[in-house]
C-alpha cells in the first residue's frame, strides 16, 4: 500500500512542500530516497525505537520512503514524524481519514517523545498558504506557530498523541500556558544610566530616524550600557515584524521551547565572530547575526577589533536590508534590516580627550587606528557620538529630572508616526532616505541654506556630509514636532557628526 504525508522543507526564510511517500511491499529492506542528508537517513533507527516504545513492531517488509520533489535537499531530523506516520498508515497498523488535511513535522526520541524542530513557523505559514486545515508539530513549537491565525495548530508531545489524533481525531490537551518572552533586556531602562543626557538624546534621535550610530568614548564611559537600552526606546514590534523575527530565530535554532519574539532584538556579536556567523550561510543556510538583529539593533562593541573582512561583509546587508547567500548548492536570502550601533575607543590607549587620564598615543598612531573604519562603512553611519565620562554633577542629579525609557519611547514613536505619514513603504524612517528623497523632504529656507554652506566650508565638511546633515536635521525636526527644518536643528546635527571634522579633539 502507498501513502503520501505532507511535510515541508525550509530554504531561506520560506518553506516548500515535501511529500513523504511511503510504499510497503513484500521484501525486507528499508530504502530512503529523495536527496536526504544523514540526519534524515538515521531517522530509521529513531522511528523503529519510538514505534517499539508504543508497542508497535516496524513491519519486516520492503519499505520505500520517497521525499518528493527529489531535487530539493531535505535536512535534519524533522522528517521522523511524517515518515513514522506514513509507515503506520501504509502498513495498515492504523487507519486515518484526516491525515491529508495536515502538514506533519517533528523529530522522534527513542522513547517516542516528539522533539522541537527548526523553522516550524515557516512551515505553518506554508500550510496556511496552501490551504491545509492545520499542522501537527512538536508541542515545544506550539507558541511560535500560534502566531498564525486561521488554521489549527496541533502541538504533540509524543507519538501516541499523534496516533490518537490521526485515528480518532483526538486533540492533545494544551498544558503549556507559560509563554517565554524573548526579552532578557526587559528590565533595562534609560534611568539606570545616570546623567549622559546628551548621549540619551542622540540615541533618541537615532531611534526616531532609524539612523546608524557610532559611539566614541573612553573605556567605562557607558557606551555598552547605553546601547543595551536602545531597544527599550524603540517602538514595539508589529505582528508582521514579530512573525518575521520569530521565523528567523526558529530557523537558526535560537528559540527556546514555547518562545516567540515579541521585543525588538538586540544582538551583540563578539569581535572574533566568523563571517558566516555574522551574515549567515553554511552547508544548510542559516540566518546570521545580521538577520537575527532584523527589526532590531546590531551592536558591535570594540568595532575596530572586528576583522576588516567582517566589517566589509556588513556593507551589502546595510545597503539592501537583506543578505544574499550564494553557494554552489543553493542560493537564498534572509531579511536583515537592522540599526547598527558601533562603539570604539577614541584612540588605541582609550583616553584621548579624557580629562582624568592622559593619552599616550601619537597623532600618526591615532590616524592609523581610525583608518580601520572603511569609508564605505562610515558612509552608512549617520551619527558620530562622542561620549564623555559622567561628571560628578550629573551623578548627583535627581532622577526625577531624567527621562525614563517610556518617556523617550513616546518621543520616538511620535517622530516615527510623522515619518510614516511622509513616506510610503518600505522606507519608513528618515535614515533610509535616498539623496532624491532628501532633496524632496529636507528643503531649507534660503537664509538657512546659505548659512549651512558657509558653515560647512569653515568646518571643512565634505559634500557627502551635506546630505547626512539634512537627513539628521529632518529627524531632529520630527523629534521637535516641527514641520520645517530650523537652524537649531542643523546645529545639533553638526554636533552629531564629530568624526567629519578635522582635528576633532
Ligand atoms: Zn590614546
Amino acid at each position: 500500500m502507498q501513502i503520501s504525508i505532507s511535510a515541508g522543507a525550509v530554504l531561506g526564510i520560506d518553506a516548500q512542500l515535501v511529500n513523504v511517500e511511503v510504499k510497503i511491499s513484500p521484501g525486507i529492506k528499508y530504502f530512503l530516497v529523495g536527496l536526504a542528508d544523514n540526519a534524515v537517513k538515521e531517522g530509521y533507527y529513531r522511528i523503529e525505537a519510538a514505534l517499539e516504545s508504543c508497542g508497535i513492531k516496524i513491519p519486516r517488509k520492503k519499505i520505500i520512503v520517497n521525499l518528493a520533489p527529489a531535487d530539493l535537499k531535505k535536512v535534519g531530523s524533522c522528517y521522523d514524524l511524517p515518515i513514522a506516520s506514513g509507515i503506520l498508515l501504509a502498513s495498515n497498523k492504523i487507519s486515518s481519514s484526516i491525515y491529508k488535511d495536515y502538514i506533519i513535522m517533528g523529530e522522534l526520541a527513542l522513547n517516542a517523545n516528539v522533539l522541537p524542530i527548526k523553522g516550524a513557523l515557516s512551515i505553518t505559514i506554508l500550510a496556511k498558504k496552501l490551504g491545509y486545515k492545520g499542522v501537527v508539530i512538536p508541542e515545544a513549537n506550539l507558541q511560535e506557530c500560534s502566531l498564525i491565525d486561521g488554521l489549527e495548530i496541533i502541538g504533540v508531545r509524543n507519538l501516541k498523541e499523534v496516533i490518537s489524533f490521526l485515528v480518532l481525531g483526538e486533540r492533545p490537551k494544551k498544558i503549556t500556558d507559560k509563554i517565554i518572552f524573548s526579552d532578557e533586556n526587559e528590565s533595562l531602562d534609560m534611568l539606570d544610566v545616570k546623567g549622559q543626557t546628551y548621549a540619551k538624546r542622540a540615541l533618541c534621535i537615532a531611534a526616531a530616524g532609524g539612523h546608524n550610530i557610532i559611539m566614541i568614548g573612553s573605556p567605562g564611559s557607558g557606551k555598552s550600557m547605553l546601547s543595551k537600552r536602545l531597544s527599550s526606546i524603540l517602538p514595539s514590534l508589529s505582528k508582521e515584524e514579530s512573525i518575521e523575527c520569530t521565523q528567523l530565530f526558529s530557523i537558526a535554532g535560537r528559540l527556546k521551547s514555547n518562545q516567540y519574539i515579541n521585543k525588538r532584538p538586540f544582538r551583540a556579536p563578539h569581535h572574533t565572530i566568523s563571517n558566516i556567523a555574522l551574515v549567515g550561510g553554511g552547508n544548510v543556510p542559516r540566518p546570521g547575526e545580521v538577520s537575527l538583529a532584523h527589526n532590531g539593533v546590531l551592536f558591535l562593541d570594540e568595532m575596530l577589533e572586528f576583522r576588516p573582512s567582517s566589517l566589509e561583509v556588513l556593507r551589502q546587508p546595510m545597503e539592501d536590508c537583506r543578505v544574499n547567500i550564494s553557494r554552489a548548492k543553493y542560493q537564498t536570502e534572509f531579511p536583515a534590516k537592522f540599526m547598527l550601533v558601533g562603539a570604539m575607543n577614541p584612540c588605541p590607549c582609550g583616553y584621548l580627550g579624557d580629562p582624568s587620564h592622559s593619552c599616550q598615543c601619537t597623532e600618526s598612531i591615532i590616524q592609523k587606528y581610525r583608518s580601520k573604519l572603511s569609508g564605505p562603512l562610515m558612509d552608512r553611519i549617520d551619527i558620530h557620538l562622542h561620549i564623555k565620562a559622567v561628571s560628578y554633577k550629573e551623578l548627583t542629579l535627581n532622577s526625577k529630572e531624567e527621562k525614563c525609557s517610556k518617556e523617550w519611547g513616546e518621543i520616538v514613536l511620535k517622530a516615527r508616526n510623522r515619518q510614516k505619514n511622509r513616506f510610503c513603504d518600505p522606507i519608513l524612517t528618515n535614515g533610509g532616505m535616498s539623496e532624491k528623497l532628501i532633496l524632496k523632504h529636507c528643503t531649507l529656507d534660503y537664509n538657512i541654506e546659505e548659512w549651512l554652506k558657509k558653515t560647512l566650508t569653515q568646518l571643512s565638511f565634505s559634500a557627502r556630509t551635506y546630505f547626512k546633515l539634512l537627513k539628521l536635521s529632518r529627524t531632529i525636526a520630527d523629534v521637535e514636532e516641527s514641520i520645517n527644518i530650523k537652524k537649531e536643528h542643523l546645529v545639533e546635527a553638526i554636533q552629531l557628526r564629530g568624526l567629519d571634522r578635522v582635528n576633532n579633539y
